[in-house]
């Protein structure tokens, strides 16, 4: 089962390692080359031991020890070019994987982002492909490396005395087997679920450190992020039942791989019952020599299996990313006819979730038009309006952008038709410009400034250190929601895609911000096609048609008047909104 998982590991890295394949297998074989070598001096060592003890031929021993420092010497430097063999492999086979995890995260719905968490996916981009690249950088050589070093001891050991070879290896022998025990007890499970939790209580503690605020401001603890502490205690009892687990195999395998000493002993007054020859006294000071090698190397081969079983998770990982599978892109030729927008009978259900989000939608935009999508929460709005941007294909029916299903419109055009301004503008940590340029990175600043002060930005500008090369998020920048947004509308504004969708913003520091943020939006939406997500009803009023979202599925719709006329879910809605705005304006 385990030579299994060994061929797939090589199997998967050959396949992102492409030419540079062979640079591991050199590299490993150096390495092993290098092991054997190292064994040499040690051999040198002990025909030193036996000039000093015969005191023969002692002229000897200068040539003997600069020969063992030769050998020596040699042994690191072809230790290093396979180290350098197999660093250009793994610098390769990382490279290659972040770039194809990169090119298939672009192809991937836009949704899937918001459903694994973007830290996840970052976290496996980073940490997955780092893992692979020292496991192949630095484990294979030196798994080569225990490999090679027990078959270099076990010639050295049976030439010397192969009934004292044979004590030093019985003790190895059972300690390795206790370790192959260890191997047994759904190891790479354990490995997977130490990763998850891992994984888990660091986005856990990062809830937990945005929520500080709140914690200290209501006086409370850490006790009241129950998952963060519940996380915590269960990563704490995991632990520990995993290393009572490991206990006893894990000190019988220490204890018998040092224990080679005291067999060794022992065994070299059994053998020397006859007399003690200075042949024996000899043999058993190289052994004495020696044997540490092999406690070391043993040692190595313990921790060589647990650093493959991070390999295989890391792998899994990247797997996992690569599979999910991407937007059907068809690059068709056809081109939309004009801006309108249809949903034809649209359904839509997440990945496994019971029931639809969305079903049997039929809404019909018009070039031009502007509508609005208003309801109670979870009643499917910001669904509908991400299906339209494609952030997931339907799971029934089609979207058309003039007249073409979007599943059959070139993704690259259908993201120059479609801008989308998100209520939590995502700004990057870079300069305002670069920015608002991402929309266009061809724009030059004249663009940017005339796009900004369109949105409103001018007092932002005005206001920042260096203006609009003043970056984001350094020290002591800091832009309210408000204003952020109004930053990612100038983006939209600069981008000037024919079509829409604004999902608004639902709460603003102050007045004046709102005023700005809905005169930029204004501005923005002059002459296009707007799918407007609404969570204030004042500024649906003048939409060409309201929708009501309730249950995922549209209840009412039609103009302010009209259904203020119909005595339905709106008007209630819209009354309920009034008396809340009177109310705040009365307070
Ligand atoms: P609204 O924008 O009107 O508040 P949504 O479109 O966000 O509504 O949600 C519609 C339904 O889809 C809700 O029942 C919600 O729980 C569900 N939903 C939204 N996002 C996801 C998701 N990523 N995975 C599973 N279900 C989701």
């Amino acid at each position: 089962m385990k030579e299994k998982k060994k061929t797939d590991i090589m199997k998967i890295i050959n396949g992102y390692a492409g030419g540079h394949r062979h640079l591991i297998t050199v590299g490993r074989i150096l390495a092993a080359v290098s092991a054997f070598m190292g064994l040499v001096p040690f051999y040198d060592l002990w025909r030193i031991i036996r000039i000093a003890v015969k005191g023969e031929e002692l002229s000897q021993i200068k040539h003997i020890a600069w020969q063992a420092v030769g050998i020596t010497l040699l042994t690191l430097l072809i230790y290093i070019v396979a180290l350098f063999c197999t660093h250009i492999a793994a610098f390769h086979v990382q490279a290659s994987m972040r770039s194809g995890l990169m090119r298939r995260i672009l192809t991937l719905p836009l949704g899937v982002f918001d459903e694994d968490g973007t830290g996840k996916i970052r976290r496996i981009v980073n940490d997955s492909t780092a893992a692979t690249e020292t496991y192949i950088a630095h484990n294979l050589p030196d798994k080569a490396v225990a490999a090679a070093t027990p078959v270099g001891l076990l010639v050295l050991l049976a030439v010397f005395d192969w009934k004292l070879g044979l004590i030093c290896v019985i003790p190895a022998l059972i300690g390795f087997g206790f370790m192959m025990s260890m191997m047994g007890k759904g190891m790479q499970e354990k490995m997977a679920e130490y990763q998850n939790a891992l994984e888990n209580m660091s986005s856990e503690a990062t809830e937990y450190v945005r929520g500080v605020p709140v914690v200290k401001v209501f006086g409370q603890s850490v006790h009241s992020f129950r998952r963060f502490k519940d996380m915590i205690d269960n990563f704490g009892k995991w632990a520990t039942e995993y290393t009572l687990m490991l206990r006893m195999p894990m000190t019988a395998f220490m204890t018998c791989i040092n224990a080679v000493f005291a067999f060794l002993v022992l065994g070299a007054f059994i053998l020397a019952k006859g007399g003690v020859t200075q042949d024996i006294i000899l043999n058993v000071m190289y052994y004495i020599i020696v044997t540490p090698l092999l406690t070391v190397t043993l040692t190595k081969i313990a921790y060589s299996g647990e650093q493959e079983m991070v390999v295989v998770d890391a792998l899994e990982r990247i797997d996992h990313i690569m599979k999910i599978e991407p937007l059907a892109d068809k690059t068709g030729t056809a081109e939309p006819k004009d801006n309108s927008v249809t949903l034809e009978n649209v359904s839509f259900r997440y990945k496994d979730a019971q029931t639809d989000a969305v079903h049997g939608l039929n809404i019909s935009i018009a070039g031009g038009e502007h509508i609005a999508l208003v309801g109670p929460s979870g009643g499917g709005k910001t669904t509908t309006a991400e299906l339209v941007a494609r952030f997931f294909d339907v799971s029934e029916g089609c979207i058309k952008i003039g007249g073409i299903d979007i599943r059959k419109l070139d993704q690259k055009k259908m993201m120059e038709r479609v801008s989308f301004v998100f209520q939590d503008s995502r700004l990057l940590k870079t300069s305002i410009l670069d920015n608002v340029r991402l929309a266009r990175p061809d724009a030059d600043e004249e663009e940017v400034t005339a796009a900004l002060k369109a949105a409103q930005c001018e007092d932002i500008i005005d206001k920042l250190p260096n203006g609009i090369h003043t970056v984001v998020g350094d020290k002591g920048v800091y832009l309210s929601g408000g204003e952020q947004q109004r930053i990612s509308i100038a983006r939209a504004i600069l981008k000037n895609a024919p079509i829409l969708i604004l999902d608004e913003a639902t709460a603003f520091a102050d007045p004046d911000n709102e005023t700005k943020v809905q005169n930029a939006i204004a501005e923005l939406a002059k002459g296009k096609t707007v799918i407007m997500i609404a969570h204030r009803l004042s500024t649906v009023k003048n939409c060409d048609c309201i929708y009501v979202m309730k249950d995922g599925a549209v209840c009412e719709r039609g103009t302010h008047q009209e259904l203020m006329s119909k005595n339905g879910q709106y008007k209630s809605m819209y009354e309920e909104y009034s008396r809340s705005v009177n109310w705040k304006v009365g307070a």
